[in-house]
């Protein structure tokens, strides 16, 4: 059925059913990697993940919605390395912060969950939407969330899945300007950003488990 909002464990299964998006997508990933970087996103991703699903093994939903993204944007932090560690640990981090004392996600919760995420990502890299990053995908997923926060979970999702994928597409017509694939210059135009592919995953797989 549809979710109007989800419980604390529910966004532990949520979670885990992200990691496990993204260790499936590990060959995606580091294919849209090599396109453009270094070949590693896929595999950054998936062990960053994997320590994710370690750490949500010893936790439960009576943690906190907070605490679960937060020990998961930890997890991410101290086992990736590379640009993304600290990039998508972030987004988990901050995002799940700005949730403190929230017993259930629900669209409104989901708008602060990534405007929160955004703006830490984005503190930390510095990336501006049009460099061709993950904030590409972030960013207008963010906006759109803060739209339809009056829309029942699964709707809203489903609106912020497709922002995100719609940004992750628009990234292959950009210029790289910062990261490993800046060196690239105008040969960075025809392929899209690989975390802004990973964020189009996540994304999709919250509207999923809504719908
Ligand atoms: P590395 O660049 O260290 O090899 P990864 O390959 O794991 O790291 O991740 C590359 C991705 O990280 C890029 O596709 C981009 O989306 C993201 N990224 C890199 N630098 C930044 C930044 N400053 N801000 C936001 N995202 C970034
Ligand atoms: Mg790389």
């Amino acid at each position: 059925m549809p979710k109007n909002a989800l419980t604390p464990d529910e966004v532990k299964s949520l979670i885990l059913a992200i990691a496990d998006q993204i260790i499936a997508n590990e060959p995606f990933l580091s294919e849209a990697d090599r396109n453009l970087g270094d070949g590693d996103h896929g595999l950054g991703m998936q062990r960053g993940f994997t320590a994710v699903k370690d750490k949500l093994s010893t936790m439960s939903g009576a943690d906190g919605i907070d605490k679960l993204f937060g020990a998961a944007g930890m997890a991410m932090i101290s086992t990736m390395g590379g640009a993304s560690g600290a990039i998508f640990g972030t987004l988990f981090r901050d995002g799940g912060k700005a949730l403190a004392g929230k017993s259930e996600l629900d669209a409104a919760g989901y708008a602060t969950f990534l405007r929160a995420a955004c703006d830490g990502v984005t503190a930390r890299g510095k990336a501006k939407p049009g460099d061709k990053t993950m904030v590409d995908a972030l960013h207008p997923a963010a906006e759109k969330a803060a739209e339809v926060t009056s829309l029942p979970f699964s709707e809203s999702a489903a609106a912020v899945a497709a922002a995100g994928e719609a940004g992750r597409d628009a990234s292959k017509a950009m210029i790289a300007t910062l990261g490993r694939a800046k060196t690239l210059g105008e040969a960075s135009i025809g392929h899209p950003d690989a975390g802004a592919c990973s964020v189009a995953i996540i994304l999709r797989t919250v509207s999923d488990f809504a719908a």
